[in-house]
């Protein structure tokens, strides 16, 4: 067994049934939902675009939360007005027109649909902007001027955002996920819909202020990998098991724990706590109680799995007696952090490891985008030869493009994701290559291009720790560390923009921090500290 801690079950964390509506409370408010979701690394020399973003918009987004059908509870309390909600992979910084075209329709939007009761900021938190370092904290801020004073906003965020000062100011709730990998996402954004619901149908007097709760708020100056900081593996199992606790306290209405986004180079990138509430002690002992013991913790997280260099991951996975099949994380090119995706360096090690140049053992690479290389496959056939260059166009990495001589394996169209997808097998390497960037999670997304990854040695993919279908493929695993725009070895990217005294980058003699909570919240339109 790889992990001896078993997964958190997620169906135990949903809120229950609304509470009566009070006398007072607002019966059917009218609510906005707008927003935008991406992870961006500024190390990563890809830019995301127009062409990045999925749009949702009125029924369409609706339908996107599961928890919001005609007939559920929390659809039927509230007069919905969907505005729009953009969501990409993570990649590269987000590109700055398709940004400001995307703040201009959510803040049409609040004009034209508005004025709102109360506004859902859907968002993740970790999205960067070319030019920009504060991108959440500019769009919440823009929302909420549009929105003005009287409306109460609820923002639901990933545990990888980051929580600015300007972005706490403008939220009345704000939380995120508990767990990593994320099996609670729809559990959060349904605790902050049915918080927010809980404030406007409570009886808290005609008058929007005393609706708001307060705010304990501070930033922890810790900033880690994801791939250390699963709340799985121990200490964030239990630094994120105090969370609950915490809410469970008297005058506590949620609380929620940020790790951060460590790939952008920009000063709020830190870890932060959040507790909210009606009892401005309470928020404050229960924030200042979930910093203490993240800061406390900050030398004790390690990597999900043995992390070590690629050349060492596959001695690992090669030597004599490793168990089949043996998953190697290519990590620092994860698309699902932000990593381009097209870094090629790994498929060329593989390509010269004499193991699997003469065939006497197989791995399955899993994956390349490159589109011109797809279109030769396709020309060539399956069963054909190619003699390709791969990858390595947005980010080329130490290698730049590989060289690839083999025959097409398999070819697959009509992946929504990826596009065209061919295989090219050159001695016991299966180097997968999409036309466009695609993580691969599930099974399927192998055996759909006629591969077994039972069947193979070793399986290396460009992830970090593993989703729950590879977690269960491996039998045997190693994060490998691996160059790219998600590299997992930090000291050596070269954030030069960070808060100073961030642990580690101020490293083990950082000076002690204070860690005292801000209580805040926004009366007659303007923040008030306690
Ligand atoms: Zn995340």
């Amino acid at each position: 067994m790889l992990n001896p801690t078993e997964p958190v079950d997620a169906s135990q964390i949903w809120r229950g049934p609304l509470s009566p509506l009070a006398p007072g409370g607002i019966s059917l408010p009218r609510i906005g939902i707008a927003g935008i979701a991406i992870e961006s690394s500024t190390f990563s020399p890809h830019v995301s675009g127009d062409e990045a973003f999925t749009e949702r918009r009125g029924e369409e987004l609706m339908a996107y939360y599961g928890f919001l059908n005609p007939g559920d509870e929390l659809r039927e309390a509230a007069d919905w007005v969907p505005l729009v909600q953009a969501r990409s992979l993570p990649g590269g910084a987000v590109d700055p027109a398709t940004y400001a075209r995307l703040k201009a329709e959510i803040l049409d939007g609040i004009r034209v649909q508005g004025p709102f009761d109360a506004f859902w900021f859907d968002i993740h938190g970790a999205m960067s902007v070319v030019g920009m370092e504060d991108a959440e904290g500019d769009l919440g801020a823009a929302v909420r001027q549009e929105l003005g004073a009287d409306t109460f906003v609820s923002t639901s965020m990933d545990l990888h955002g980051n929580v600015s000062r300007e972005l706490l100011d403008v939220s009345d709730l704000i939380t995120c996920y508990r767990m990593a990998p994320h099996e609670d996402a729809w559990n959060t954004k349904q605790r902050a819909v049915h918080n927010m619901l809980e404030r406007l149908r409570g009886e808290h007097g005609s008058n929007i202020d005393a609706r708001r709760p307060y705010k304990a708020w501070l930033q922890v100056p810790v900033l880690l990998p994801g791939e250390k900081t699963s709340t799985r593996i121990e200490p964030a199992r239990t630094l994120y098991a105090a969370v609950p606790e915490v809410e469970a306290m008297d005058g506590v209405i949620d609380a929620a724990i940020w790790v951060g986004y460590a790939w952008a180079d920009e000063p709020r990138c830190q870890a932060a706590v959040v507790v909210t509430g009606d009892d401005s002690r309470a928020v404050k002992e229960g924030a200042e109680r979930l910093a203490r013991a993240y800061w406390d913790a900050r030398d004790e997280f390690v990597f999900v799995a043995d992390a070590l260099p690629l050349a060492e991951s596959l001695d690992a996975a090669l030597a004599e007696g490793a168990p089949r099949p043996y998953v190697v994380s290519d990590s620092g090119d994860n698309p699902t952090a932000g990593g381009a995706g097209d870094v090629s360096w790994t498929l060329g090690e593989l390509l010269t490891r004499p193991e699997f140049a003469d065939g006497s053992s197989t791995v399955v690479h899993a994956s390349i985008f490159d589109a011109e290389a797809v279109a030769q496959c396709v020309s060539a056939g399956v069963g054909g030869t190619v003699s390709l260059h791969v990858g390595a166009q947005v980010d080329a990495g130490p290698s730049g493009p590989v060289a690839l001589e083999g025959t097409v394996f398999s070819i697959t169209e009509g992946d929504k994701d990826a596009g065209t997808q061919s295989v090219v097998k050159a001695g016991g390497v299966y180097a997968i290559i999409t036309e466009r960037r695609k993580p691969f999670h599930h099974i399927h997304d192998f055996t759909m291009l006629s591969i077994d990854p039972h069947a193979m040695d070793v399986v290396c993919v460009k992830i970090g720790y593993l989703e729950p279908e590879l977690y269960e493929l491996a039998a045997g695993w190693k994060l490998g560390l691996t160059p790219g725009g998600v590299d997992q070895d930090l000291l050596r990217l070269g954030h030069k923009n960070l808060a100073p005294g961030v642990f580690p980058f101020a490293g083990v003699s950082a000076a002690e921090p204070e860690l005292a909570a801000v209580v805040s919240r926004v009366q007659a339109g303007k923040v008030e500290e306690h």
